[in-house]
């Protein structure tokens, strides 16, 4: 694609897009009367017009019916949970029966460290990256702690070599067969939430498998962004949230996949609710605990149906389209930000930044900033775009094909070489 930095080309590829009425589906903050560049979908996903409706029917339900909402309801309460699983699995590339949505996402990585991270012996390490997101970071070493291991001796961090910001597939896969039946656990993110980096799930999830240990991801950055086949990689479990590329509102449910194998699994350890328990016996309140089958068997409380309600809306979104369609717009969108970044650079020397995402990526690219970066992001945001700014000098941007526009972009750029010029040096 030869891309160029003018409106009238923007526009063009704008009329072609063929998902482009999405962006009409969503509220697009606003400064000076005009639309945002809205680059933070990877942090917050924008609210579709439509969730205020789908709360209202819960909301209605909930004053009509009192607690027989939860059988009476246009969407009975007791199922609530179900109504999302056919729309998720189909986004991070499931069975039904291996997704499920509930609590937030960093509970949820708990709530499968304890089915998954079974440490035993000689093999009770965890393989992740460095730098990985703090929440992440926490879990792991509190789980380590949990099982009695000292993080620094039980948590091996894959590196980028020096010079380097992304992560070597080989290298991954080499520290993973150096501490082969050392490890319990490969945990990875699936797209890194700092360089935007798109991890090798296949290759790592069949790496932990040839050395005999399980493999998890956290898809926070990746579900809805990246196309997933989380069941054909034999992923063991993978965790994400619904806020960021899913557009679910702030504090939004999360998702959990369970791989198939573990469907029938009773004897797997696990903290129990019951939500989880066979849903046929639930309301019997018998003592002992019988998991539902497949995902669903790891619930503990009863779906909050509120921000399922929201979650609900954005996903009825995402069954228009295909995960392969969004990406394709994605690699144009992105490839079209680089190009722009790249231009504005060689034209105006005020701009000094390197691009530190790797061409394995989703919708995001993060760029490492010189010593005026924060004095350029803050101008970036007086100029109404809304990006973000993680210390100690990176800029993230993230053009989502559910919303952005090229338009978006080209307008980014024409920001971007005013940086730093009097209004009389500008050029449009
Ligand atoms: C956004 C994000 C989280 C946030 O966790 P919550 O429990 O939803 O607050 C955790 N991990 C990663 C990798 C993230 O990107």
């Amino acid at each position: 694609m030869q891309f160029d930095s003018s409106l009238d080309f923007a526009r063009n590829m704008d009329e072609q897009d063929s998902l482009r009425s999405f962006r009409q589906q969503f509220f697009i903050p606003q400064h000076n009367g005009q639309d945002c560049v809205y680059f933070t979908g990877n942090s917050l996903g924008l609210q579709p017009k439509s969730v205020i409706d789908k709360l209202k029917i819960e909301l209605e339900d909930w004053s009509h019916h009192g607690v027989d909402g939860h059988f009476d309801g246009r969407n009975p309460w007791f199922h609530y949970h179900k109504f999302s699983t056919e729309s998720v699995a189909r986004i991070v590339g499931a069975k039904p029966l291996e997704v499920v949505v509930m609590n937030n996402l960093t509970v949820n990585l708990h709530l499968m460290m304890v089915s998954f991270y079974r440490p035993a012996g000689k093999r009770y390490k965890i393989v992740m990256e460095a730098g990985a997101f703090p929440s992440d970071q926490y879990a792991m070493e509190s789980q380590v702690k949990f099982h009695g291991y000292a993080y620094d001796d039980a948590v091996i961090e894959v590196k980028p070599r020096s010079g380097e910001y992304g992560l070597r597939t080989e290298d991954i896969l080499q520290t993973i067969d150096d501490h082969g039946d050392e490890i319990a656990l490969v945990m990875f993110s699936g797209v890194q939430y700092y360089t935007g980096q798109a991890f090798n799930m296949k290759a790592i999830a069949q790496k932990a498998h040839e050395v005999g240990a399980l493999a998890g991801f956290d898809l926070a950055h990746a579900a809805g962004n990246l196309v997933l086949k989380l069941h054909d990689w034999e992923v063991d479990f993978a965790v994400w949230c619904s806020y960021k590329y899913l557009n679910s509102g702030p504090g939004g449910v999360s998702g959990v996949f369970v791989h198939e194998k573990y469907a029938n699994s009773p004897e797997l350890p696990r903290f129990a609710g019951w939500w989880g328990h066979k849903e046929s016996e639930r309301f019997l309140m018998k003592r002992g605990y019988i998991p539902e089958t497949g995902a669903a068997g790891w619930q503990l409380s009863n779906a909050p149906v509120l921000t399922m309600a929201a979650h609900r809306a954005s996903l009825d979104l995402f069954d228009q389209v295909t995960m392969e369609q969004l990406n394709e717009k994605s690699v144009l969108l992105n490839g079209y930000l680089q190009f722009v970044v790249e231009e504005a650079a060689q034209e105006n020397s005020e701009l000094q930044f390197e691009i530190i995402t790797p061409m394995e990526r989703g919708c995001q690219l993060s760029v490492l900033t010189g010593s005026n970066g924060k004095q350029l992001f803050d101008f970036l945001t007086e100029h109404g775009v809304i990006a973000d700014w993680r210390e100690p000098n990176v800029i993230r941007m993230a053009p989502v094909p559910m919303y952005n526009s090229f338009e978006d972009i080209q307008r980014f750029g024409s920001i971007l070489r005013s940086f730093g010029k009097q209004p009389s040096e500008m050029n449009g």
